[in-house]
């Protein structure tokens, strides 16, 4: 697991509440998991299963960047047991109110495109950074 890393210049008030709640439900990208394989991050890519057109699911530490093409989809999942998670593995509490993505230079693009201080009104409202943009939309910058 990486140092996780302050963003200040993000007006994210690191409350976690956003990880928390939609965490477990994570996806990657083929390109997120093609520079996990790259970067041989296999504490990232133990959390996933990879479902392939041909074959079984398997653990995305078994996976090389050539079988990338036949994978239909990832699922976040405890590769040891099968099960589910409850709580996204990476995010780290690093105070009392305040957490921090433990791999936030690689994390999925999902979660780097989660910004409503930018984009403005979301399905999830209770985003603190959110509520003092007052929802408007911020893009183009
Ligand atoms: S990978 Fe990082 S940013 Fe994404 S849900 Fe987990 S802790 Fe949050
Ligand atoms: S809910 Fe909003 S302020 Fe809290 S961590 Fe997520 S993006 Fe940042």
């Amino acid at each position: 697991m990486d140092e996780p890393v302050v963003t200040e210049d993000e007006p994210c008030e690191q409350c976690g509440l956003c990880c928390r709640i939609f965490g477990p439900g994570i996806t990657p990208t083929p390109a997120n998991v093609y520079v996990w394989i790259e970067q041989g991050r296999t504490d990232i890519l133990h959390w996933f299963v990879a479902f392939r057109e041909h074959g079984d699911p398997v653990a995305c530490t078994g996976l090389r960047a050539e079988d990338l093409g036949d994978v239909v989809s990832f699922e976040m999942r405890n590769t040891e047991t099968g099960e589910y998670v409850t709580v996204c593995p990476f995010l780290r509490r690093v105070a009392k109110n305040r957490y921090l993505c433990g791999i936030h230079l690689v994390k999925p693009e999902m979660c780097w495109n989660y910004q409503p201080w930018i984009w403005g009104e979301t399905y999830f409202n209770k985003c603190p950074s959110l509520k003092k943009t007052g929802r408007k939309c911020r893009w183009p910058l």
